[in-house]
């Protein structure tokens, strides 16, 4: 295809954050769009995750000494991680990528290629907001982290000197401004970080929601249904759904989340994407004011203030896709939550567990696939695709219409997970 054809035809699959902002995007510049899900828009991992736009969070999950921390992890009655035995084998080909992926050279790549794909997230959630009238659920009041000792604080100094370095501003907190912020945290013996420049949503599945309305409204055509089967030839693409429709397109996008492995499965593509589960407990009409998100280092719980409640989000379960959830790990989230606030509770509290979907490298896949080039990859953003689903929206919109990008990216592409 043209390029710089003016409307070209496009399927866009997955209506989460991701494939709702490429959707509003290519609308926006003239294409003629088919936006498809089997859900209704933003129900899935866009719908319950912490809302936080979290642009200083460029340091890879795995780095030196992560995959020694595991066991320890595995093992903590509340810890933040969880394999279910029928994972174990399954997850090891990830694990291997994940301890490859933490050589400190490598390390070095990611965090360069995380900066550049986070350097423009507030400006694109800036221009998204502000023309789907998302702008009256976003907070910009910073978040703050909390250490249980020194010793945990110590344990991270290597990220604040990388943060001074490049420039992300953080500042240590006392006990006296820590209580003034929040007089409800609790923090013993603790260390508390204030990042100013982090911002949150109040409900990001209804901003996702409101994304994919205002592209509705461009013009987008919404299919309700499951694709089944995609492939590319020379000059087009083509999806056959559930229900047993044929569309035929110029461009597809697979933004389908974790679910999109299979995808490009069918594509001839294996990709190490795994179900990293997240849960959460909303609390509704909370016994105490929490007025910024907090996040733990030490306990990896995240509260953020939302229009329903108090959020209380976290942990990492590796069950695989279709296993039932296990709202133990909600409930510990709580446990871990009344540590900083207790006596926490409220009039109602829900659980909800939804899949992130993660690279052994904590970047996403953006981009052509290497043979298949009308086909365009928007997925694996992992713990950051709230805060990066308005940039790829952009980018995979600049790509469609043969743009200039203003980022290099080849660390995403697809072909970084082929045997050498
Ligand atoms: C507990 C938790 C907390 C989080 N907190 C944050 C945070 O604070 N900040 C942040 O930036 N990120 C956060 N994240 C991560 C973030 O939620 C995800 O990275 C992001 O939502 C992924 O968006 P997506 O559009 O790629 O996928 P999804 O939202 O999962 O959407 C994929 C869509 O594709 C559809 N689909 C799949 N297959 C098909 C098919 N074959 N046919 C049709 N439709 C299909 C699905 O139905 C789904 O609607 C969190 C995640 C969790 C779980």
């Amino acid at each position: 295809m043209n390029p710089q054809k003016r409307s070209p035809r496009c399927i866009v699959i997955g209506a989460g954050i991701v494939g709702s902002s490429c959707a509003w995007h290519l609308a926006r510049k003239g294409a003629q769009v088919t936006l498809i899900d089997s859900e209704q828009p933003g129900q899935a991992a866009s719908f319950g995750n912490a809302g936080c736009i979290c642009k200083s969070s460029i340091f890879p999950f795995s780095h030196p000494g992560a995959i020694r921390k595991v066991p320890a992890w595995l093992l903590a009655p509340n810890g933040p991680m969880r394999i279910r035995w029928s994972q174990f084998l399954p997850s090891m080909p990830w694990l291997y990528h994940f301890w490859r992926a933490g050589k400190a050279s490598r390390v070095e790549e990611i965090i360069s290629a995380q900066i550049a794909l986070m350097n423009t997230v507030i400006e694109d959630f800036d221009e998204i907001l502000a023309q789907t009238r998302g702008e009256a659920l976003r907070k910009s009041d910073g978040m703050i982290l909390l250490y249980d000792s020194r010793k945990d604080f110590a344990r991270d100094a290597w990220k604040y000197e990388s943060r001074e370095r490049l420039g992300f501003p953080w500042q240590r907190l006392t006990h006296d401004e820590l209580r003034s912020m929040e007089p409800c945290i609790r923090l013993g013996d603790g260390v508390a970080v204030f990042e100013p420049e982090w911002q949150h949503l109040l409900d990001p599945g209804v901003a996702t929601r409101w994304i994919a309305d205002a592209a509705f409204e461009r013009g987008v055509r919404w299919l309700n249904d499951r694709v089944q089967m995609v492939s590319a030839g020379a000059d087009s693409v083509s999806i056959v759904t559930e229900s047993g429709r044929l569309l035929q397109a110029e461009r597809l996008i697979i933004a389908a989340g974790v679910w999109s492995r299979a995808l490009v499965g069918q594509l001839g593509y294996k990709v190490p994407l795994i179900s990293k589960r997240g849960y959460h407990s909303m609390i509704g009409q909370p016994n105490l004011a929490i007025h910024h998100p907090i996040m733990s280092a030490s306990r990896h719980v995240l509260l953020t203030p939302m229009q329903a409640g108090l959020r209380v989000s976290g942990t990492a379960e590796f069950a695989g896709l279709d296993t039932p959830p296990d709202y133990r790990r909600a409930k510990a989230l709580m446990q871990n939550a009344r540590y900083y606030a207790p006596g926490l509770a409220g009039e109602t509290i829900t659980e909800w567990m939804g899949q992130r979907p993660m690279l052994p490298d904590s970047l996403p896949v953006l981009g052509p696939l290497a043979e298949q080039h009308n086909v365009l990859c928007a997925f694996g953003h992992g713990h950051y695709g709230l805060t990066q689903g308005p940039t790829t929206g952009r980018i995979i919109s600049e790509l469609v219409f043969g743009e200039d990008l203003g980022i290099d990216l080849s660390p995403f592409s697809i072909s970084r997970f082929r045997s050498p």
